[in-house]
């Protein structure tokens, strides 16, 4: 398709055909730059995962974390994942820079537990590419052994589309991952184009409300209906709901006053280290008492 494009630039004329052939190029160089970035990222220890709280929109207190991957590369500096994790996606890159992300979460997991931390359940973005894969199932449970992490501590984030697409395989291998005690849950929901009945058809214990949705709460009516109905199909299926991108006070009081039971979001905290993530905890527990110090403070 880079051709129609380009004899589409031809005929709009020599000044066109120049700015697109360079807007063009300059895409296919940052392209490749990223990918082959990626190929050497992993062995320059140029990865690193952060963690994001998610909180009872209850009580404020945090009851699990997403693993968020970073990348600081030596010659492009911080790339998004927005931007990588497609292109690691394209060249299958991502099977074993996703392996290595399930298995640092896992170490963390057992870390923060050795100094001390309470268990908290962690959720890892899988990717498409990921859950074809036949030995997913058989590779997650060595990593849980290798770790000496419980199943019962490990969330899968999906998308809609991975489930759409082949939903009878999809079925199969959702339930070989339940079979290992592992909880699952929906990502972005409500950004792909299945419905709550026809995610009934999969073991799915828990659904994200998509930020696109609580963003404009409470500004936009319409978002406001279309998140209260997620919340009250889900529940009626006893579905488990996190919403997304909670940014305000506002916010994070109609959710929970909708009946959503976890939050995630800048109000409470950004992904943060390993160590912020740790001293984040900490911090919340010793002010577990005190009403008056919003989580919020401390991210
Ligand atoms: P996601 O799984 O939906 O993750 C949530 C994204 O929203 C994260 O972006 C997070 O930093 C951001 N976020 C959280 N709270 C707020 C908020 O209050 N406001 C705003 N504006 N944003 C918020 P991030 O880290 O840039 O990751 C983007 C996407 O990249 C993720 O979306 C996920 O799809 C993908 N991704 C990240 N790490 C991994 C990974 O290890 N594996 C795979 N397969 N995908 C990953
Ligand atoms: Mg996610
Ligand atoms: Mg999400
Ligand atoms: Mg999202």
């Amino acid at each position: 398709h880079v051709d129609t494009a380009v004899n589409f630039a031809k005929k709009q004329g020599r000044n066109n055909f120049q700015f697109y052939t360079e807007k063009l190029s300059a895409d296919m160089v940052r392209r490749l730059q990223v990918e082959n970035g990626l190929r050497r990222a992993l062995e320059r220890q140029e990865l690193e995962v952060h963690y994001q709280a998610k909180v009872s929109l209850a009580s404020e207190e945090i009851i699990g974390c997403e693993a968020l991957l970073r990348w600081k590369s030596a010659d492009l500096g911080f790339v998004s994942p927005v931007e990588f994790i497609p292109v690691a996606e394209e060249t299958g890159l991502i099977v074993p820079i996703g392996e290595w992300v399930l298995k640092q979460s896992l170490r963390q997991l057992d870390l923060w537990m050795q100094a001390g931390l309470p268990p908290i359940r962690v959720g890892v973005n899988l990717s498409a590419r990921q859950f074809r894969e036949p030995q997913l199932a058989a590779k997650i449970m060595l990593a849980l052994e290798e770790a000496g992490v419980g199943a019962e501590l490990l969330e899968l984030e999906l998308t809609e589309s991975m489930l759409v697409e082949n939903a009878d395989e999809a079925i199969q291998a959702l339930w070989a991952l339940k079979g290992l005690g592992i909880t699952l849950s929906i990502d972005d929901f409500g950004t792909g184009y299945s419905s709550l009945s026809y995610l009934k058809r999969f073991p799915i214990d828990e659904l994200k409300i998509d930020r696109s949705f609580v963003k404009d709460i409470p500004d936009s009516a319409d978002d406001m209906s279309i998140t209260k109905a997620i919340i009250s199909m889900a529940r009626s299926l006893e579905m488990k709901l996190v919403a997304e991108g909670i940014e305000t006070r506002d916010q994070a009081a109609f959710l929970r006053d909708n009946g959503c039971h976890t939050g995630q979001g800048y109000l409470f905290a950004k992904p943060l280290p390993p160590d912020g993530f740790l001293q984040l905890f900490t911090a919340q527990k010793q002010l577990a008492s005190n009403d008056d110090l919003p989580l919020a403070a401390l991210g």
